[in-house]
């Protein structure tokens, strides 16, 4: 089942196309990530599927249907920090989330223990740390038990425990069955926690699929010889790579992880009247993976 089906997605800001022809559908069960520079379109992209924007143009469905407010009755949505009231403990403001969402008033001692806020449930909100404050945000979206949270950049201005701890909670609430989409600027943060993703490059989706597909860490094999013209020529008559360049005075040759054998590749060249003088395999960066990406 597809919990979301995006179809040929425009959004336009007046000139501005924040959205170009967006299409991907996201299955039931993942934890789904939007990714981007800042300004690809994904805050639009999220305002859209809830209901906040309307789209220029295309089409999209929730859990395999035409959007309705039903459906959108099983979505928690976390896209801004809520306001909450600074003097006001977590239990009161749950509260008041619960009556202004109308739903899940008989559910807030529940959520505040799945964020790990019970022992500090009755103090003032304005006592928070950031971290606390971002897990009352996910708490109130857990609000009635949804079966899918929606969240924009869930660690954006936290440390690096409170960006573990919110990396934890995502995971922990997929384990238990829920879909969980979220927009990221951060490669690593959906390399972490994600899934599943989509890569969006100025309103433009330039790829979706499995996280651990996308971002299979390629193996780099730089050899160097003599002469560069010798190498070239020996490079052609050789394969098992997936792509090879030039890097200056040298030639790098792209293997699938695990699969580039250095016996062989010395044993080729040198058969061909070659001797390496430069033979180093190297690990692609994931900063060079998403630049090329998204560039
Ligand atoms: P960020 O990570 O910075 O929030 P984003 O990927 O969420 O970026 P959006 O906020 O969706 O991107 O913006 C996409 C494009 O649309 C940008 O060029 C932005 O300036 C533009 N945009 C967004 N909202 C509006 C608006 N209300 N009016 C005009 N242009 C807008």
């Amino acid at each position: 089942m597809s919990i979301l089906e995006v179809k040929n997605l425009h959004k336009n800001y007046g000139k501005i196309q924040a959205l170009k022809d967006v299409s991907f559908s996201v299955p039931k069960g993942t934890v789904f990530g939007i990714l981007g520079p800042n300004g690809s379109g994904k805050t639009t992209l999220l305002g859209v599927i809830t209901d906040i924007l309307k789209a220029s143009a295309g089409t999209y469905t929730l859990f395999d249907e035409n959007p309705t407010a039903h459906h959108r009755s099983l979505m928690g949505t976390f896209l801004e920090t809520p306001n909450f009231y600074h003097y006001l403990s977590a239990v009161k403001n749950l509260e008041i989330a619960a009556a202004i969402k109308q739903r899940g008033a008989g559910d807030i001692e529940r959520v505040l223990e799945i964020v790990n806020l019970t022992q500090r449930k009755n103090s003032k909100f304005s006592t928070y740390s950031l971290g606390m404050k971002q897990r009352l945000a996910i708490a109130s979206c857990l609000l009635g038990n949804p079966d899918v949270l929606i969240l924009d950049e869930p660690t954006n201005g936290l440390d690096p425990v409170g960006i573990a701890e919110i990396r934890e909670l995502i995971k922990k609430l997929q384990q238990e069955g829920k879909t969980i989409i979220m927009a990221s600027h951060m490669l690593d943060e959906v390399e972490k926690v994600c899934t599943h993703m989509a890569i969006l490059k100025k309103g433009e989706l330039i790829v979706t699929g499995r996280v651990d597909e996308i971002l299979s860490h390629e193996e780099i094999v730089e050899i160097g010889a003599e002469s560069l013209s010798q190498l070239q020529q020996a490079v052609t008559l050789f394969n098992g790579y997936n792509s090879q360049k030039s890097a200056g005075k040298r030639i790098l040759l792209y293997y699938p992880v695990g699969e580039a054998n250095l016996a062989q590749i010395n044993q080729h060249f040198f058969t061909q009247g070659v001797v390496l003088t430069h033979l180093l395999v190297k690990k692609k960066s994931l900063e060079s993976k998403f630049f090329e990406l998204t560039n």
